[in-house]
C-alpha cells in the first residue's frame, strides 16, 4: 500500500488479521477486502451523517454509503426513530403487517410501472426471483444479460458479472454447473446489434432481458441514447420480459429510478438498497398480470422467513418518506454538479487523462483515456493509478469505493463545505499521482 507516515491503520490491521482466521478473506462480501486497491480494509466503528469513523480514530466523508442505501446520510434521525419504534413492537412475526402495505404503496406510487410488489431480503433474491417469474410467465428458459452488469450472485447470473467479480478479475465462478448458465446469453452493454442478433438466433426462446439501466458495477456506464429504447422494442416484439435491475438506481437517480429519467416502462423492476434504508431488503415488482403468477396468488414459488421484516420496512418507509419531500432530487443533482465541476477542473489543472462520469447522485472517475461505454473498455482502466488515488484520498479523509469498478454515491448529508473539501482533496491527490 502507498500510505505512509502518521496515518496509521494499526487497529484495522489487527482486526483484519483476526478476521482472516475467521472469515474467508476476512470479510463477508469480497470487495470489502480492498483487494481492488492492493491493501487491507478500514474497519468502521460508527457513522453519522456524511461521515464514517474508523477504529483508528479517523473520520472520512463517505462516498460508499454502504454501497448505495444511505442516501440520506447515516443515522438519519427519522429513520433511527422508526427502527427503534418498530423494534420495540417486535423484530419479526412471520405474519403480515401494515408496514408492508405502506412501503409497497410508497414504491408503487413512486414507480408507475410497478403495480404489485414482493419484498425479499437482498438484491440477489430480487433478480433471481424476477427471472424465475419471467421464465414462468413466458414458458421460456433463455435470458440475456450484459457483460459487466452485476445482478447479485445467483448461479445463472455469474456470467461476465461486474462488481467483485470484475474487481478480482475472476473468471466465472467455480461451483456454478454449466447447465445453470447454458441459458444465460450475454451481450456487450450498449450494443443493440448484439441483442438483435441474439433474438434473431433464438426468436422463441428468450424469456427475459435483464439490464442495469445505468451500469454501476463496472464503474459507471450510462446507457447510450436509444439503447434502453431498443431493449424495450425488441422484448416487446419477441414477447420477452424486460427487467430493469434498479437495485442501485432505484430512488437514487430519481424517485422513479432510471425508468423515470429515460421514460421507459419495463415489465418488471428489481429494487434493493435505498428501499431498505440500510437494513436488508430487496424487492421485485411490475405488471399486475405478471406479478399475479407469484405464489400464493399464482404458481411461481418464492418465499422468505424474514421477508417484509418489520424493522426493514420501518427503515424503508422512513427513508422513502424523506425522499418524497419536494426538492430532494434537485438537491442531489446540484451536489452532483458541484462535484462534477470541481473534479473536471482538477483533471484539467493537472493534465490527467481520466474521465469523470456522473448521473444524478452517482459518479465515477475512470483512469481511462477512452469514454467508457462497455465492459471491454472499462477493463482497460488503469487500476494501479486508481489505487494510488484511492489511498491518497483515504489519507485526506475521503472514503471512496475501494475499486475502479464501482460507482461513488452522493448523500443528502454532504454539505457544500464538505463537497469543497472533497474537491480540494481530489485536486491534491490527482496532482500527486506518479505516472
Ligand atoms: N443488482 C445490482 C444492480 C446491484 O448493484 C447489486 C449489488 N450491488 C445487486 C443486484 C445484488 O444485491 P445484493 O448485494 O443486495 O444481493
Amino acid at each position: 500500500t502507498s500510505h505512509s507516515g502518521a496515518f496509521s491503520l494499526a487497529r484495522s490491521q489487527e482486526l483484519f488479521s483476526e478476521a482472516q482466521q475467521l472469515l474467508p478473506g476476512g470479510v463477508n462480501s469480497p470487495v470489502r477486502a480492498f483487494r481492488g486497491v492492493g491493501g487491507e480494509p478500514v474497519f468502521i466503528e460508527r457513522a453519522n451523517g456524511a461521515y464514517l469513523h474508523d477504529v483508528d480514530g479517523h473520520r472520512y466523508l463517505d462516498y460508499v454509503q454502504s454501497w448505495g442505501p444511505m442516501i440520506l446520510g447515516h443515522t438519519y434521525p427519522s429513520v433511527v426513530e422508526a427502527v427503534i419504534n418498530a423494534s420495540q413492537r417486535g423484530f419479526s412475526f412471520g405474519a403480515p403487517t401494515e408496514a408492508e402495505n405502506v412501503l409497497a404503496r410508497l414504491v408503487i406510487e413512486s414507480v408507475p410501472s410497478v403495480e404489485m410488489i414482493r419484498f425479499v431480503n437482498s438484491g440477489t433474491e430480487a433478480t433471481m426471483s424476477a427471472l424465475r417469474l419471467a421464465r414462468a410467465y413466458t414458458g421460456r428458459d433463455k435470458i440475456i444479460k450484459f457483460s459487466g452488469c452485476y445482478h447479485g450472485h445467483a448461479d445463472m447470473l455469474l456470467v461476465q458479472a461486474g462488481s467483485g467479480v470484475a474487481t478480482m478479475g475472476l473468471p466465472d465462478s467455480p461451483g456454478v454447473p454449466a447447465q445453470t448458465t447454458q441459458n444465460t446469453l450475454t451481450a456487450e452493454y450498449n450494443d443493440t446489434a448484439a441483442v438483435e442478433q441474439l433474438f434473431a438466433t433464438y426468436p422463441d426462446d428468450i424469456a427475459a432481458v435483464i439490464v442495469e439501466p445505468i451500469a454501476a458495477n463496472m464503474g459507471l456506464v450510462p446507457p447510450t441514447p436509444g439503447f434502453l429504447e431498443s431493449l424495450r422494442e425488441l422484448t416487446e416484439r419477441h414477447h420477452a420480459v424486460l427487467i430493469f435491475d434498479e437495485v442501485m438506481t432505484g430512488f437514487r437517480v430519481a424517485l422513479g429510478g432510471m425508468q423515470e429519467r429515460a421514460q421507459i416502462t419495463p415489465d418488471l423492476t428489481c429494487f434493493g438498497k435505498i428501499i431498505g434504508g440500510g437494513l436488508p431488503v430487496g424487492a421485485y415488482g411490475g405488471r399486475r398480470e405478471i406479478m399475479s403468477l407469484v405464489a400464493p396468488l399464482g404458481p411461481m414459488y418464492q418465499a422468505g422467513t424474514l421477508s417484509g421484516n418489520p424493522l426493514a420496512m420501518a427503515a424503508g418507509i422512513a427513508t422513502l418518506t424523506e425522499l418524497r419531500k419536494p426538492g430532494q432530487y434537485q438537491e442531489l443533482e446540484r451536489k452532483g454538479q458541484v462535484l462534477e465541476e470541481g473534479f473536471t477542473k482538477a483533471l484539467q489543472d493537472h493534465h490527467i487523462q481520466a474521465s469523470f462520469v456522473r448521473i444524478g447522485a452517482m459518479f465515477c472517475l475512470y483512469f481511462n483515456a477512452e469514454p467508457v461505454v462497455n465492459y471491454t473498455v472499462a477493463k482497460h482502466s488503469d487500476t494501479a493509478r486508481f489505487a494510488q488515488y484511492f489511498w491518497n484520498m483515504l489519507e485526506h479523509g475521503i472514503y471512496l469505493p475501494p475499486s475502479q469498478f464501482e460507482s461513488c454515491f452522493i448523500s443528502l448529508a454532504l454539505e457544500d463545505a464538505m463537497l469543497e473539501e472533497t474537491i480540494r482533496a481530489a485536486s491534491t491527490c490527482l496532482g500527486a499521482l506518479i505516472s
